[in-house]
């Protein structure tokens, strides 16, 4: 077969080697250059905050988010169990300790009623993530961190251009993170972003990922600082990519418009819904089947014709450094993480691909659910 199908390969072209030769040829390789300002510049003029600092990966930025709302030992942070690993590491690094709250099952994403459930004397912060691009009910994770004064970090990490309320995702909390990995709607190779209107807050940051090197004096560190940089090369990357942030998004959309339409027919399935005044930055179209074992089918069936998936994230409670954390557990994680699948959601491939995907699923489905 001729075909290929993309499950979540960067899409680099002409552009990006332009850019990048471009960045080269200044011979500004490294932590300095235009490149790293014009890219911050963009995400933060874009998602409309005051201020955007770019790292090196989506990681230290909400490791360093933390770390500047002065999360530590004794802390206790508030995030969702279904998430990607990299959320609740930080957590671990700033020496904190993460509680986890349940998803909702219709959207996939933090529910409100468990965090509210999770928060005691000790909550410093919640980190909502908006699960494949999927905004979470951000109206009502800012009600709760209000009410018991507690700080909101975005893991927008998956959510670039997804809008809550007309607003962008990673820009309604306190601070928002970004990444750009290969696989994420936009990349940079390999980069981050934290997000923020609180300007001093965001001019800090951006200092204690440069080693806290001060300006004051030529090498004088006044704090324990990070290497947390994003490079020159990586932003002129960054850069050409952004220019193609609003047709991705809009390929990424219509994807989901043709998923939605030619699968609609199938009961036995269930997409990940979104919450009222949200618009998702479908990062990937995921779908629940009926059981665990449909699943694995369903998977099996789908890579016999050359179509990638993957399975949802494994919920983070059930690897051994998360194991004995509090968990307000309803379930929906698991029941979730059993029945997901994420389809082919790479910009890499055409309508016609998608097309193929759906019938091969149909096909599947009518068939009775065997791939023998
Ligand atoms: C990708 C991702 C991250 C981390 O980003 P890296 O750039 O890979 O460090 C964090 N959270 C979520 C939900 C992600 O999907």
């Amino acid at each position: 077969m001729s075909r290929e199908i993309h499950l979540d390969a960067p899409n680099i072209g002409e552009l990006e080697k332009q850019y990048l030769s471009r960045a080269v040829d200044s011979g500004y390789v490294s932590t300095i250059g235009d490149a790293v300002t014009e890219f911050e510049d963009k995400c933060a003029e874009y998602l409309n905050a005051q201020k955007a600092v770019s790292t090196n990966s989506g990681t230290s930025a909400i490791h360093i988010a933390l770390h500047e709302l002065g999360i530590g030992e004794g802390d206790e942070v508030i995030v969702p169990a279904l998430t990607f690993i990299a959320t609740g590491n930080p957590v671990m690094y700033a020496g904190a300790t993460p509680v986890l709250a349940d998803v909702d099952i219709r959207t996939w994403n933090i529910e409100p009623a468990s965090v509210e459930k999770a928060v005691t004397e000790k909550t410093k912060a919640i980190i909502p993530v908006h699960l494949y691009g999927n905004p979470c009910n951000m109206d009502e994770i800012n009600k709760i961190a209000k009410k018991y004064n507690l700080y909101v970090v975005e893991d927008a990490a998956e959510s670039l251009g997804a809008l809550y309320g007309g607003r962008f995702t990673g820009a309604l909390g306190d601070l928002g993170c970004f990444s750009f990995n290969g696989n994420k709607t936009i990349t940079t190779g390999g980069g981050g972003m934290v997000v923020g209107n609180d300007v001093q807050r965001m001019e800090h940051i951006k200092y204690l990922i440069n080693q806290a090197r001060d300006k004051k004096e030529e090498i004088y560190h006044s704090e324990i600082g990070f290497n947390y940089r994003l490079t020159n090369i990586q932003a002129a990357l960054g850069l050409a990519q952004f220019e193609k942030l609003a047709g991705f998004l809009e390929k990424k959309r219509l994807f989901n418009g043709v998923y939605k339409e030619e699968l609609k027919d199938l009961n036995t399935i269930r997409f990940q819904e979104q919450y009222d005044g949200a618009e998702s930055s479908f990062w990937f179209t995921c779908i629940l089947s009926e059981d665990g074992a449909a699943r694995k089918e369903l998977q099996k069936r789908l890579e016999q014709k050359g179509i990638p998936t993957r399975r949802i994230f494994t919920p983070i409670n059930e690897f051994p450094p998360y194991r004995d954390c509090k968990f307000i557990d309803n379930g929906n994680a698991h029941n979730i993480y059993e029945r997901g699948v994420c389809l082919p959601g790479s910009t890499r491939n055409g309508l016609d691909d998608i097309k193929y995907v759906c019938s091969t699923l149909k096909e599947f489905y009518y068939e009775g659910c065997s791939a023998d």
